[in-house]
């Protein structure tokens, strides 16, 4: 299964990408997660990307395109992955589809997570995740069972990512619609777009998620 997650910061396309990886044992490509990576191992890509990533800006379309091709190349990947903030320009979107068909593979499904923008500022201003294994949480919605013990691996080491700001989002906000929102006709017109309610229960959305993807 290959699947797309789409949707503005703070949709909660992590927190499904997780869930999603439990279930069926492909691994999240998270470009996010690999630009902080790089960022804070030093790479010559980190240091391009750390400015443009604190300011809430698109890291050049060649630098992600550059890793996202190099990871799916990976044993972990033959089964399938869930790519989680890629693509983000039709350029990427282009060039995921040419990655694809050059291995002779296709997409299962691209799922877009709708969510009103007023509730998103909220949502990435209160998340925060484990230092240790990544779970996710939140100041409000999603605590830990044990104040400040991760409920996965009983970390007590937290972090805040630090383009989680109200200033960053609204920056972030704008990339989205200006770049990414575009791929959601994109791919309405190959017939491989979904859209699930990203408002509801994290539950719930993740029911309606798998009801896709048992179809797809
Ligand atoms: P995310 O963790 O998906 O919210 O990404 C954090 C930041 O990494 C974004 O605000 C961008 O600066 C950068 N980034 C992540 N994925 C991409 C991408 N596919 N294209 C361009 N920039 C990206």
């Amino acid at each position: 299964m290959r699947l797309i997650l789409l949707g503005p910061p703070g949709a909660g396309k992590g927190t499904q990408a997780q869930r999603i990886v439990e279930k069926h044992g492909i691994p999240q490509l998270s470009t996010g997660d690999m630009l902080r990576a790089a960022v804070t191992a030093g790479t010559d890509v980190g240091k391009r990307a750390k400015a443009v990533m604190d300011a809430g800006k698109l890291v050049s379309d060649e630098i992600v395109i550059a890793i996202v091709s190099e990871r799916i190349d990976a044993p972990d990947c033959a089964n399938g992955f869930i790519l989680d903030g890629f693509p983000r320009t039709l350029v990427q979107a282009d060039a995921t589809e040419a990655m694809l068909s050059g291995k002779g593979l296709d997409l299962s499904a691209v799922v877009e997570i709708r969510v009103d923008d007023d509730i998103l500022a909220d949502r990435i201003a209160g998340r925060y995740t484990c230092g240790n294994c990544g779970a996710g949480y939140h100041d409000e919605n999603l605590k830990p069972k044990v104040e400040g013990v991760c409920d996965k691996c009983g970390s007590t080491h937290f972090k805040r990512r630090p383009d989680d700001n109200r200033e960053t989002v609204r920056t972030r906000l704008q990339a989205y619609y200006k770049e990414t929102s575009p791929l959601i006709g994109y791919y309405h017109c190959k017939g491989k777009l979904h859209s699930v309610d990203g408002m509801g229960e994290i539950d719930a959305v993740t029911a309606e998620i798998e009801a896709i993807l048992a179809r797809a």
